[in-house]
């Protein structure tokens, strides 16, 4: 512990467990799924109250419009809730980018809505991980920066969206936005029960494939229709023939058709990309679109590919190695093991590491089980990962990178 100076050793006395278990709890106590919007609209308030304890500017962002394919092929438009962005000292000489997200996959429905104390040291509840302990590890961490003469060297955005759940289609724009100038990012998803955190993620892309056929009778006339289903199903397994190392291809829906007697005029093909590196990304982008022409032609059906990839892979940069490191030079000097994997799982850290932007993306509790109704909270890892991060920040702030 020697390694700590005066300074960050009278930051780190600042952080204090109590209060950020007590956010987590009353924040976890208020649903946000993605799709409820009066919910976020609750969580964002209070969030907004919470982080006018830092010394910046807190608004809330508009939505970008988002859109989805429904299962007869017309484009809706779908609701999501405001963003929460504070800015602090946008003239400081280090920059940096804190993200987080308020929603939580547990629609306003689930029966999954009460906290649970499982042991002393565990704490069941919706998003207890996921990442509302998350928030209150990384708004505890800045108050705890923001007591020190350090601070004055360090501006910072912090963005909390509302749609991250569901592949941050209206936040995508503003995280991209947000991150440009900055040194570095840190973004608060749980880390693993053992405090491992996540290194080079895969991305993700989905598709909906509208095909358009001609309706005929199937018994007086098949030959002049046009069978979108058939058209859809020769697409799936053409796309699904792509699949290999780095990247797999999931055919998930075929919505469409109707009687029996009648040769389908209409189909739409869901699929998921999960590409392993850029270049498999951009490989599948283009066999898409070659499939697509393909079967056109050869189906005589209109094909109209609606999507794209949300989530472009995140590989370990320079950088990002750069700023792993300094985190686990920061864990060591407070008693803290800290390594990093690969995973097949994806969030904001891709579109922010998509941008250039050095990024550690597990910045949060050790939890446990998330998406489902067994979600548990490490409560003692609140403190833990609180100090990691105004270490980490402090020697950010002395210029680390
Ligand atoms: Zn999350």
């Amino acid at each position: 512990m020697t390694a700590l100076n005066s300074t960050e050793q009278s930051v780190l006395d600042q952080i204090e467990q109590a209060p950020m278990l007590d956010r987590t709890m009353a924040w976890a106590k208020i649903n946000s799924g993605t799709k409820n919007l009066q919910g976020l609209a609750a969580m964002a308030q209070q969030l907004g109250d919470a982080f006018s304890a830092l010394p910046g500017e807190v608004e809330l962002v508009q939505p970008d419009p988002v859109e989805t394919m429904e299962p007869d092929g017309t484009i809706q438009q779908l609701n999501r809730g405001r963003h929460l962005v504070t800015t602090v000292r946008p003239g400081a000489p280090v920059q940096l980018l804190f993200t987080g997200h308020m929603d939580t996959v547990f629609p306003a429905e689930s029966d999954f809505q009460e906290l649970h104390w499982r042991e002393d040291n565990i704490l069941n509840g919706p998003g207890v991980a996921d990442m509302k302990g998350g928030i209150a590890v990384m708004l505890h961490a800045l108050m705890a920066v923001e007591s020190s003469a350090a601070k004055d060297r360090i501006g910072y955005q912090i963005m909390i969206n509302s749609d991250e759940e569901v592949g941050s289609g209206s936040s995508a724009a503003l995280i991209a936005r947000l991150a440009q100038g900055k040194t570095a990012a840190l973004t608060y998803e749980p880390a693993l029960p053992d405090g491992t955190l996540a290194g080079a993620r895969g991305g993700s892309g989905n598709y909906s494939i509208k095909i358009g056929g001609r309706n005929a009778h199937a018994g007086r006339n098949p030959r002049d229709g046009r069978n979108a289903i058939v058209a859809a199903a020769d697409l799936a397994l053409r796309l699904k023939a792509l699949m290999r190392d780095g990247l797999s291809v999931n055919p998930a829906k075929i919505d469409g058709g109707g009687a029996n007697n009648v040769v389908p005029d209409h189909a739409i093909l869901r699929i998921n990309f999960r590409p392993e590196h850029p270049r498999d990304q951009q490989e599948a982008e283009e066999a898409l679109e070659r499939a697509c022409a393909a079967i056109a032609l050869e189906h005589e059906v209109t094909v109209q590919p609606h999507g794209g990839f949300g989530r472009p892979p995140k590989p370990l940069s320079e950088g990002a190695e750069k700023l792993f490191g300094l985190v686990k030079r920061s864990g060591a000097d407070l008693g803290l093991d800290i390594g990093w994997r690969a995973t097949g799982g994806v969030c904001d850290g891709n579109n922010i590491a998509d941008c250039g932007i050095p990024v550690v993306d597990t910045m949060g509790v050790r939890g446990d089980a998330i998406h489902s109704a067994d979600e548990i909270l490490i409560v003692d890892s609140l403190a833990e990962r609180a100090r990691l991060s105004a270490l980490t920040v402090l020697r950010l702030a002395e210029g680390a990178l």
